[in-house]
């Protein structure tokens, strides 16, 4: 009992000893909001309250074993339910499966399945994709899914192309799914959400049943999952929610920051506690986070303090380009172990997408560290990367099946299953690889004059390909994508994701490739290429230890926190995102974003951007995110990059917003002497004491910059 209401603040144990009526926690980043959920739990399972009368509901698994684990410590091996939204609606659905016309083993669609059922549909309901992508489409089905819109309401509402044709779409949609006895992630909670209005019994049973709901992240859920708990805390509305308006980053999902806002209307005797000491980071992370902050319209101010010990200063740090970033950091990670008295585990590097992570994956296994990507298919793992590579092995080596089975319809060009058995008969028999099976279509009987001509032209996609073998790799990887209308087909059939975007990540493939070539001006072969890539899959198999750095993007890392955080790619168009910055909300929640990775912080935390990054194959211009000007430099450290600043005409300097004062130019004449110098210099410290930050480990780059240059563009 002791160690429950220990070690906790007279607000906090006041929020944790509250266990009947409804109860909302409103406070900031690492003041305690989820050690209050922890602790209520412990305390109520003291008080008697049944474990099976609890149900603890997050946003993310990292986030539910986090806090099982932290309960586990209190109250050791009790049955208490935790785990996300959409675990919890699956699990309920099962009982209940009959009553949204579903059987109790229905299946659950993961994405590229939810992607070829919406194909299906559109084809079926016989909709036009001119003015709206089945990409848009399927959005649209989502959102309104969120919202709890029937089929049969979203027909009768108006709205835009892309919202008409999906109303089309959607009822056959949902048709197919019952048919097929599945469901995709979105009608787990829609489903749940329906049945509880529609069947007062059934609200009822689980209302009576799971006594005491709690909800952290409160301020991400969206219109369905607040129905869902607002139903099942009618009769003992004993719900308590803890949340931070200022860290809501799911409205791209649909999620209402009025579901907070609200809380107070909705259970007029709530009991509302404000938390307001960080016990999470340093001041100087806190006072760095709060200024960012105060740059959003929309929301309530509140003060956090917090009677941490000074650390060092928050550092801003320009890089050339996102190599060096990613070694530069590596070098980092490594000094700080030595120096610093930290472990692999003590880091977290985040990053806005998935996407960027590839040149930081290389540098830290240089380097020997290990790593983890949390909520990430390694990159060389995600479907599309594999697909091209797939591409990349045939081309090296014709005998290669496997890769041939990937890609002969990948893109869709008509080759079914039925061709590719009949070919891999006609193969086995002749014992030839089915690639020369393929050339000799003409002599399979068995297959229609349709699939034969499919096959050949896919044969003679393969000859051209292949002419480009011995070109560069990035004159290969390009020629690839476009020859197979790569980039068409993936607009065609995806959906878009939170972080990880596979146009993105084709992007990012040719960058690796450009790099290779860099890299290997001399016996750059593809072979050697492949070689090369397979030995980074092998060492993905990791030993089973969790001492490792971790790799993650922002959404993941909601909740969590780490000792020594880096935040990478602090550019305009990554963060803000190039598609938020147009709309005064969505710029808004791409503030939250950053507020969020920076809040994570306990002790240490560095803030990067470069001068050059690669997307799309090529090193462009960045320009440093406009949310690191809204920080306060009295308790930062910047410090610039000087290297090879020649590669720069003053047109290109031009771009950089005016608001961009943090780093100072050097001179003309310094400029010179600097071009081949790894200079890096500190141009404010604060006034503020604490340790100042050792000069750069970073000495590097200059032997390659002539390379680089030649490939940025004209
Ligand atoms: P976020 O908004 O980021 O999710 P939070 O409000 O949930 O943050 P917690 O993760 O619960 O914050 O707490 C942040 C850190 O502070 C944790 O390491 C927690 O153990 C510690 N902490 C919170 N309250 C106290 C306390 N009263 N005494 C000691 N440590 C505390
Ligand atoms: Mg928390």
């Amino acid at each position: 009992m002791d160690a429950i209401t220990q070690n906790l603040t007279p607000a906090q144990a006041d929020a944790v000893t509250h266990v009947d009526g409804p109860l909302l926690i409103i406070a900031g980043p690492g003041s305690g909001k989820t050690r209050v959920v922890t602790h209520r739990i412990a305390y109520m399972l003291n008080q008697g309250v049944r474990p099976w009368q609890i149900a603890a509901l997050t946003f993310t698994n990292k986030a539910a074993d986090e806090m099982r684990m932290r309960v586990n410590l209190l109250a050791p091996n009790q049955p208490v339910w935790m785990g996300t939204f959409h675990r919890f609606c699956a699990q309920q659905l099962r009982r209940y499966a009959s009553f949204v016309g579903l059987a109790e083993n229905y299946s659950i669609y993961d994405m590229s399945d939810s992607r070829s059922a919406m194909k299906r549909a559109i084809q079926a309901a016989g909709v036009s994709t001119s003015h709206a992508t089945p990409e848009q489409i399927a959005s649209a089905i989502s959102k309104a899914k969120n919202r709890l819109i029937t089929p049969e309401s979203m027909q009768q509402q108006s709205g835009r192309a892309s919202d008409t044709v999906a109303a089309r779409v959607y009822p056959v949609y949902q048709e197919q799914l019952l048919l097929a006895n599945a469901v995709d992630f979105d009608d787990l909670l829609y489903h749940f959400a329906r049945l509880l209005r529609e069947n007062p019994e059934v609200r009822g049973e689980l209302d009576a049943k799971l006594k005491y709901i709690m909800v952290d992240e409160y301020q991400d859920t969206n219109l369905a999952q607040y129905a869902i708990v607002r139903a099942m805390s009618v009769d003992h509305p004993n719900l308590a929610v803890t949340g931070d308006p200022d860290q809501s980053i799911y409205g791209w999902r649909g999620a209402d920051l009025n579901n907070i806002l609200d809380f107070e209307k909705d259970y007029p005797n709530v009991k509302t506690v404000r938390l307001e000491q960080n016990y999470r980071s340093t001041p100087n992370i806190l006072a760095v986070a709060d200024q960012l902050i105060r740059h959003n319209r929309r929301r309530k101010a509140k003060e956090l303090y917090t009677e941490n010990p000074d650390g060092e200063n928050v550092i801003l740090r320009q890089y050339q380009d996102g190599y060096e970033e990613a070694d530069a950091i590596a070098d980092e990670i490594a000094a700080q172990m030595i120096t610093g008295n930290a472990e692999p585990r003590d880091f977290a590097i985040f990053c806005r997408m998935n996407a960027l992570t590839r040149s930081l994956e290389h540098a830290l296994r240089n380097r020997g560290l290990p790593y983890q990507i949390v909520n990430g298919v390694e990159f060389y793992q995600r479907k599309e990367v594999k697909d091209l590579l797939a591409y990349l092995h045939l081309i090296n080596n014709p005998s290669h099946d496997v890769a041939l089975q990937r890609v002969i319809n990948t893109p869709t060009r008509s080759i079914g299953a039925t061709t590719l058995g009949r070919l891999q008969s006609f193969a086995d028999a002749e014992r030839i690889p089915m690639l020369e099976a393929a050339r000799r279509a003409d002599e399979i009987d068995t297959l229609s004059k349709r699939s034969k001509t499919m096959v050949r032209s896919f044969v003679s996609l393969y000859d051209r390909l292949r002419k480009k073998a011995t070109a560069s790799l990035e004159e290969l990887v390009r020629y690839l994508v476009e020859e197979t209308k790569y980039i068409a087909f993936l607009e065609r059939t995806t959906v878009e994701k939170e972080d990880s975007n596979p146009i993105e990540n084709v992007d990012e493939f040719l960058s690796a490739a450009v790099e290779f070539d860099r890299m290997n001006p001399e016996d750059g072969s593809l072979e050697a290429f492949l070689e090369q890539v397979a030995l980074v899959s092998d060492t993905d198999k990791f030993e089973d230890s969790n001492n490792r750095v971790t790799l993650m993007t922002l959404h993941a890392a909601k909740g969590l926190e780490f000792p020594r955080v880096f935040l990478i790619a602090v550019e305009d168009d990554l963060l803000p995102h190039y598609r938020s910055k147009q709309d005064d909300q969505q710029l808004e929640e791409e503030r939250r974003l950053l507020f969020v990775g920076i809040t994570r912080a306990k002790q240490w935390l560095q803030l990067s951007y470069a001068k050059r990054r690669s997307m799309r194959g090529d090193i462009r211009v960045a320009i440093p995110s406009m949310f690191l000007s809204e920080l306060p430099r009295a308790d930062m450290n910047v410090i610039e990059s000087h290297a090879d600043r020649d590669f720069f005409d003053e047109s290109v300097d031009d771009d950089y917003p005016e608001s961009w004062d943090l780093v100072q130019e050097p001179a003309p004449e310094e400029e010179a002497e600097q071009e081949y110098s790894s200079e890096t210099a500190v141009t404010n410290t604060s006034s503020i004491g604490g340790p100042k930050t050792p000069p750069s480990t970073v000495d590097r780059l200059p032997k390659t910059t002539s390379d680089a240059a030649s490939v940025i563009p004209e």
